[in-house]
C-alpha cells in the first residue's frame, strides 16, 4: 500500500489549496474527489438525467461513465470537464447527485482505483471515513462560515466568475447542510482525524502544521 493522506472538510475550508501544496511538497499525487462528483453530475445532467431519475436510468448511464483525474484536471470518457465544473451551479448539482447510493458507489470504486498503491493526498468529504479508512493520516479542515464565504468569493473572482456574496453564502449553506445531513457517507470527521480550524491561520501555517503531523506519524 502507498502512503495516503485524507483531507476532508466543508466547502471552501481550504482543502484544495492545502492538498495541492502538500502533494507538491511531499512529491505525492493529488486527487480532488469533489471534482469527480462535479464532473459526473454535469455529465448526467447533459444526458438529460436529474437526481430524481429512476434507478434504472441512472444505472444505465453510470455504466458508461469513466472518470480520470490527471494533473488537476478531470475527464469523463476522455473529455475534459475541468472548466465547466467550476461554477456554483455545478457544486450544487454535485451535492444533489452525491446523495445517491448509485453515484457514490460508482465514484468510490473509481477513487479507490486511482489511489491504489500510490503515495497520494486525497481531498473530499468522506475520504477518512469511507474511501480510505486506512489512510495513515487524516485531517479535517474547518473554518467559520464568514471565512469560507470570503475564500470562495476570492476563488470565483480569480476564475473570472461573477458571483455575488449572497449567492456564495446561499451555495455554501445549502451544500454543507445537505452534505452533513445525508444518509450515506455524510460529511463528518473520522474518529482518528486531526481537526484543524483554519479560520485565523494563513495557508502556510496550515501547511506547516500538517507537514509536522506527516513527520511525526508517517515515514516519508
Ligand atoms: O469539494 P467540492 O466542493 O468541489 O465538492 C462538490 C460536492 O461534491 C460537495 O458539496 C459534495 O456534495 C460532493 N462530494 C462528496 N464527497 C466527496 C467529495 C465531494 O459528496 N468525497
Amino acid at each position: 500500500m502507498g502512503l495516503q493522506i485524507a483531507i476532508d472538510g466543508p466547502a471552501a475550508s481550504g482543502k484544495s489549496t492545502i492538498a495541492k501544496l502538500l502533494a507538491e511538497r511531499l512529491g505525492f499525487e493529488h486527487l480532488n474527489t469533489g471534482a469527480t462528483y462535479r464532473a459526473v453530475a454535469v455529465y448526467l445532467k447533459e444526458k438529460g438525467l436529474n437526481p430524481f431519475s429512476s434507478r434504472e436510468e441512472l444505472e444505465k448511464a453510470l455504466k458508461d461513465v469513466n472518470v480520470d483525474y490527471r494533473d488537476g484536471r478531470v475527464f469523463i470518457n476522455g473529455e475534459d470537464y475541468t472548466e465547466k465544473i467550476q461554477c456554483p451551479e455545478a457544486g450544487i448539482l454535485a451535492s444533489d447527485f452525491a446523495k445517491l447510493d448509485l453515484v457514490r458507489q460508482h465514484l468510490v470504486r473509481i477513487q479507490r482505483e486511482i489511489c491504489d498503491d500510490k503515495n497520494i493526498v486525497v481531498e473530499g468529504r468522506d475520504i477518512g471515513t469511507v474511501v480510505l479508512p486506512n489512510a495513515q493520516l487524516k485531517i479535517f479542515l474547518t473554518a467559520s462560515l464568514e471565512a469560507r464565504i470570503e475564500r470562495k468569493l476570492r476563488e470565483y473572482q480569480k476564475k473570472g466568475l461573477n458571483v455575488s456574496r449572497e449567492e456564495v453564502e446561499k451555495e455554501l449553506i445549502s451544500r454543507d447542510t445537505q452534505d452533513s445531513s445525508r444518509k450515506i457517507a455524510p460529511l463528518k470527521p473520522a474518529e482518528d482525524a486531526v481537526v484543524i480550524d483554519t479560520t485565523s491561520m494563513s495557508v502556510n501555517e496550515v501547511l506547516q502544521k500538517i507537514l509536522k503531523l506527516v513527520e511525526e506519524r508517517m515515514k516519508v
